[in-house]
């Protein structure tokens, strides 16, 4: 890219009106002092393919993906990483100078980089993982797990079906509990992870019975409206080591805006704090 050239990146979706990243990466623009910009865009499914291809020309180093685009991307993208293929969605995009378009899911690195974070004693492969849920985000916790060395993945899921299929792909070190007793899939967890929607603003709340939570346990939640979940707020009265959402969401911005703008953005309060005044 030429010296004078301003770099734009963005998020492309619809809707993109209720997305924090513009605020998190507004924010590390300017405690960076980068001449860049990060611009959310409403665009439909019709309309997508177009756009895409029309960025990379007028300055667009790289974009994030979100609803209803992020399994359709793979089939645009000249370069898919392992792990978006194995995830099946890409959420940050990188514009090459040649214009081809590289794919990558960074969801599963924001998971397990929150967990290390957040509870610095996380040992996943020392005992099986439970996650409630298996929609788009559970396949990311999922592939992360495994790559973290999880030697169990025990999934419920209200729909068993899709539990089921991501069994199928994920193989062997994945079991589906029923939901009826998602419960029982806590006991001896080393990893607890909520990856439903349910307990998020306007959703029914979270409730499996959750008495198998002992001390010692890594207890999560994706969803990080509240900050506090009623599932976590059980757990932290369990005596688990409780990390929320938010870090996730900010962990997955990470590796995007370094390939977009050059610098390595810094996980601190100041972020959590961007998003948290919006
Ligand atoms: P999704 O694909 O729509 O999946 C939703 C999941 O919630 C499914 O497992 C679904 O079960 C379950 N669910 C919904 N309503 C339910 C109910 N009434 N009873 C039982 N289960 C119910 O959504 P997603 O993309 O996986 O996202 C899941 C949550 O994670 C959302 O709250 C999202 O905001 C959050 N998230 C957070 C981050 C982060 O960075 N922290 C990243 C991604 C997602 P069925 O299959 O039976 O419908």
């Amino acid at each position: 890219m030429s010296q004078n050239k301003i770099p734009l990146a963005g998020v492309i979706g619809s809707p993109v009106g209720h997305s924090k990243s513009p605020a998190l990466h507004g924010h590390w623009l300017k405690t960076h002092g980068i001449r860049g910009h990060y611009i959310p865009m409403e665009v439909g499914r019709d309309a997508f393919k177009q756009v895409i291809r029309a960025l990379p020309r007028m300055g667009f180093v790289g974009l994030n993906v979100t609803i209803p685009h992020k399994e359709k991307v793979l089939e645009l993208a000249d370069m898919v990483t392992d792990r978006a293929a194995l995830i099946g969605s890409a959420n940050t995009l990188v514009f090459q100078d040649d214009g081809k378009i590289h794919a990558d899911n960074t969801d599963g690195y924001g998971f397990t980089e929150n967990l290390r974070r957040g509870a610095p004693d996380w040992q996943p492969q020392t005992g099986p993982a439970a996650i409630f849920g298996a929609g788009g985000a559970a396949r990311a916790v999922i592939a992360s797990l495994i790559e973290a060395g999880a030697p169990e993945i025990r999934l419920s899921n209200r729909t068993q079906a899709r539990a089921e299929a991501m069994r199928v792909e994920f193989g062997a070190k994945v079991c589906v509990v029923d939901w009826i007793a998602a419960g029982n899939m806590i006991d001896d967890a080393v990893t607890v992870v909520n990856a439903t929607s349910l307990g998020m603003q306007g959703m029914p709340d979270f409730r499996a019975p959750l008495d198998g939570l002992k001390p010692g346990m890594v207890v999560t939640d994706l969803v990080y409206t509240p900050l506090e979940t009623g599932f976590l707020k059980a757990a932290r009265d369990a005596g688990c080591q409780v990390v929320d959402g938010l870090g996730m969401l900010l962990h997955q911005a990470v590796p995007g805006f370094e390939r977009w703008f050059g610098v390595r953005p810094e996980v601190d309060e100041a972020a959590r704090g961007a998003i948290l005044r919006i």
